[in-house]
């Protein structure tokens, strides 16, 4: 259950807000933005703001400046494409915090929107600086944090800032909180998780705690591997994380304990080169050699895999189950989206690559919930909570 602060629990008219937001946009080497997702998805939370008669004052960050003012990664194309959105005027003047800026929010009229420069042209950002989180601080009444994807790191305008500041939550971290809870409270029943991608280094928390809630898992990717590998498998040149088959095994026998189904690939498509051009077979799990590297999952396991899917009355994806990239591997990432486009059940996908997939298949309009943060969604399953949002001020009951 959600008990934090939501941006409707506070009285905003009049007021100074600080919206922290991820308008962490793709951009080409020209610096156009390719895909402006991530201000659309921002909208319903400014325009509630502008109505609500706040005082907006914007901040994200922007690449990897690394706290230094580098004109790469200006906001100011978001400054202009934000205008564009809202049919209103962004004030944007290149600086974070400084007199002229102060004087600009001094002057701001209620529904008023300013666009600071990114965040991470300050060192004090990501070092979670005391002394700038004050600083930001100092430009507004009340802190609301919208920015999920960023929610799992402790920076000054993540943590630092709700130190000085009364604390919420914006309508994009309630939508993202609310459907991850429905994963992991109560969720209808069976509840499969389906895993993929390069690395279980990253992921061991997170399969753990998705122990705890799902009925089944399935695994995929190249993450299958060192799975494989526990199992005493030859898995020839497949990607194996040699110093993760322990705990690959140890997650196995956890699974077991629990009653958790774990389904490992029984086929897979095989290359002699990691190549988007090589050659490929199918092989069953038993029949690997040396040069053997696994690049997708195999027509047996797909079959399988979307039989699981279609009982299914929860999923949980994250991570693709081949190297999809290369269209002669993408088949069975492909035909697990289409699967869980399709599928009855609430489908909840965990951002990163499983997204980057889903869109590529155009079946995003299917899903119930896509995050907008892979990173802060898989720790956000781990179960702990996410820094950014434990840091926000409690619901004040009444
Ligand atoms: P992750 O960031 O851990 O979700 O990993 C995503 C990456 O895993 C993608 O770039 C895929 O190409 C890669 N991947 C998936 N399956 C395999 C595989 N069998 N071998 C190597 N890489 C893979």
């Amino acid at each position: 259950m959600l008990n934090k602060q939501t941006i409707k629990d506070l009285d905003v008219k009049g007021k100074r807000v600080l919206l922290r937001v991820d308008f962490n946009v793709p951009q080409n080497e020209k610096g156009n933005i390719t895909s402006d997702k991530r201000i659309v998805e921002e909208l319903p939370t400014i325009n509630y703001l502008i109505e609500q008669g706040a005082k907006i004052i914007i901040c994200s960050h922007l690449g990897r400046p690394e706290g230094r003012e580098d004109p790469k990664y200006t906001l100011k194309p978001v400054a202009e494409r934000l205008k564009k959105l809202l049919k209103k005027p962004v004030l944007f003047n290149g600086k974070i915090v400084d007199p002229e800026t102060k004087k600009l929010i001094k002057n701001m009229e209620e529904g008023d929107i300013l666009l600071l420069e990114n965040l991470r042209f300050d060192k004090g950002e990501e070092a979670n600086s005391k002394t700038f989180a004050k600083k930001l601080a100092s430009l507004a009444d009340i802190f609301c944090d919208d920015a999920f994807g960023v929610m799992h790191r402790a920076h000054a305008s993540t943590v630092g800032v709700t130190e000085f500041l009364p604390s919420c939550i914006g309508f994009l971290v309630e939508k993202e909180i609310k459907a991850f809870d429905k994963l992991t409270t109560k969720p209808k029943k069976p509840v499969l998780a389906i895993l993929g991608g390069a690395k279980i280094k990253d992921k061991i928390n997170l399969i753990n705690n998705i122990l705890n809630f799902a009925n089944k898992v399935i695994i995929g990717g190249a993450m299958a591997y060192t799975f494989l590998s526990a199992l005493g498998y030859e898995v020839g040149k497949s990607s194996v994380e040699e110093d993760k088959v322990a705990i690959a095994k140890m997650i196995l026998d956890i699974a077991e304990e629990k009653n958790v189904k774990i389904l490992l690939p029984q086929d897979h498509v095989v290359a002699q080169e990691f190549t988007f051009m090589a050659d490929s077979i199918i092989i069953p799990t038993k029949a690997f050699k040396g040069g053997d590297i696994g690049m997708d999952i195999g027509p047996r396991t797909i079959k399988q895999y979307k039989s699981e899917i279609s009982r299914a009355r929860t999923i949980f994806w994250n991570g693709p189950m081949g190297v999809f990239e290369f269209k002669k591997f993408e088949k069975g990432t492909k035909e697990i989206a289409e699967a869980v486009a399709h599928s009855r059940a609430i489908t909840i996908v965990g951002g990163g690559d499983s997204a980057a997939a889903l869109n590529k298949f155009d079946l995003e309009k299917y899903i119930t919930h896509i995050s907008t943060g892979g990173g802060a969604s898989l720790k956000y399953l781990e179960g702990h909570g996410l820094v950014g949002l434990n840091a926000i001020n409690d619901k004040i009951e009444v």
